[in-house]
């Protein structure tokens, strides 16, 4: 694939960009070395001051910003906006806890280990490879170069080859805002690159967002050089609806969280599993709401669904859709591609699905909903945990044994109960099963990158 920014809306490549050569890969990895030796040594403060700084300057620079993830990905400009403040929300909380989450852990009673003295200290790493996708081009990489960098580790940003302007915006963000130079460098290569950089001995760890194949092949390379992974990949989250539910809210939010960055977010929910005695009433008004949605230029306030972000993107869409509609499922609104520049696909809602069909275990990654009825609470749970995801989950009820039972019994790395999943820099964020492992955000992500290292003393 090449490097290259290409207007989704449009169709329009806008520039294209020569990747790095293997002398400049080797000097990039050099200075991310040796600039991870010289931030080991600067205290919290001084990173908090440079995290602080670059806070600033994303929020100063926010309108020029936003417009370049539109241009480059096609999410609606306010979508953009929020993403980048988002960003500085995140530096600043890490900013603000960094030195609290790796504080010296002292053992109580050091004379049960015959100590005079006794803990754990967290110790940075080194240089961490961040491959990192294109959905939310600033987010995911911040939400990953915050608390690393506020650790002491430094960053090689390998992003998704067409987001290339977006890659380079991070790559200088973190220099100007002071932090040595070389700390959060961005590697512009294609995926085939990425195995030489994780098999370098100065790399020390890597991080992915992306898709199970590409999980797969990073984890495996991870593994064969026994370095640490952080995995956060693919979703096919449920979204549970019981009869206690407030069903108005349920529906405003099913659309959102199906719809939200034209539907490419990897915690967006996908299959509505709904209590069969409200699943007509949810049906009609969620798929009236998806129907009534506003698709077009993603640069226009009054748009709610801009383009999907690349062509093979949206092919892959069709195809889930197109299966589903010759195996007998119901397409309810949308499931046709439109005619014109750009690569949009319509919010679209099925019903009458059955094992078998690819969307029932496959993720939908654009606004595709999937509706299931369920008879009981345990037909809900069991078919909430059928695919091999495992991400995130979202439950709406009243009933409080309800609650209790779908929290006890999905299978995902969270649950988020009347409300739809959102990703806070104060939770732990991450998957389960071929979602991935590890975690992001608060203490948890912090210390993921990290050398917990014992200190003993007679
Ligand atoms: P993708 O194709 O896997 O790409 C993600 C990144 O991995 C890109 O930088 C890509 O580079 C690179 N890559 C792809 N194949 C690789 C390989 N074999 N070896 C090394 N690097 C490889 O995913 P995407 O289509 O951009 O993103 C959509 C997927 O990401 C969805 O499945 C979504 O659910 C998931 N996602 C998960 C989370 C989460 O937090 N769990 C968040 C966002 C997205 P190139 O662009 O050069 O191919």
């Amino acid at each position: 694939m090449a490097i290259a920014t290409i207007n989704p809306t449009t169709g329009v490549t806008e520039q294209t960009f020569e990747p790095h050569d293997a002398a400049e890969i080797e000097r990039r990895i050099a200075l991310a070395d040796a600039a991870y030796r010289a931030l080991r040594l600067t205290s919290f403060t001084q990173r908090a001051e440079w995290m602080r700084a670059a806070a600033d300057l994303i929020e100063q620079e926010v309108d020029d910003v936003a417009r370049l993830l539109t241009l480059e990905m096609g999410k609606p400009l306010a979508q953009a906006k929020g993403e980048t403040l988002k960003c500085a929300k995140n530096m600043r909380f890490y900013a603000d806890n960094a030195e609290g989450f790796l504080a010296y852990e002292a053992l109580e009673n050091p004379a049960a280990v015959n100590a005079s003295r006794a803990g754990a200290r967290y110790e940075p790493l080194g240089v961490v490879l961040a491959v990192m996708p294109w959905n939310y081009p600033l987010w995911q990489v911040v939400r990953f170069a915050a608390p690393a960098l506020m650790a002491g580790n430094t960053g090689l940003l390998k992003h998704a080859s067409n987001v290339p302007q977006s890659a380079l915006y991070l790559g200088s963000l973190f220099e100007r805002a002071g932090f040595p130079d070389g700390s959060f460098a961005t590697l512009l290569i294609g995926s085939a690159e990425v195995e030489a950089v994780l098999d370098d001995w100065r790399v020390k760890a890597v991080t992915l967002t992306g898709s199970e194949p590409a999980g797969r092949s990073v984890a495996s390379i991870a593994g064969r050089n026994i370095k640490k992974a952080v995995l956060e990949l693919g979703g096919s989250d449920p979204f549970i609806v019981m009869p206690s539910a407030d069903l108005e809210k349920a529906v405003a939010t099913a659309v959102t969280a199906r719809t939200q960055n034209n539907g490419q977010s990897c915690i967006a929910a996908k299959r509505f599993i709904v209590h069969t005695e409200i699943y007509d009433a949810f049906t009609r008004l969620f798929t009236e709401q998806m129907a009534a949605l506003v698709i077009g230029d993603p640069f226009d306030a009054a748009t709610q669904v801009g383009p999907l972000a690349t062509k093979s993107g949206r092919d892959d869409l069709a195809e889930l859709v197109d299966d589903a509609r010759m195996n007998g499922a119901s397409i309810l609104t949308g499931g046709t591609t439109p005619d014109g520049a750009g690569w949009f696909y319509p919010p679209t809602v099925i019903a009458d699905l059955h094992d078998g069909m690819r969307l029932v275990l496959e993720e939908a990654f654009g606004p595709v909903a999937t509706l299931y009825r369920a008879d009981t609470r345990e037909e809900a749970a069991r078919i909430a945990n059928q695919t091999t995801f495992g991400l995130s989950s979202a439950l709406w009820t009243t009933d409080a044994d309800d609650e209790q039972f779908f929290v006890d019994e999905l299978d995902a790395g969270a649950v988020f109960i009347n409300g739809m999943t959102v990703s806070y820099p104060e939770l732990p964020f991450g998957g389960i099963k071929d979602s991935g492992y590890g975690r992001e955000l608060a203490a948890a992500g912090i210390r993921e990158f990290c050398n917990l290292k014992t200190v003993w003393k007679a």
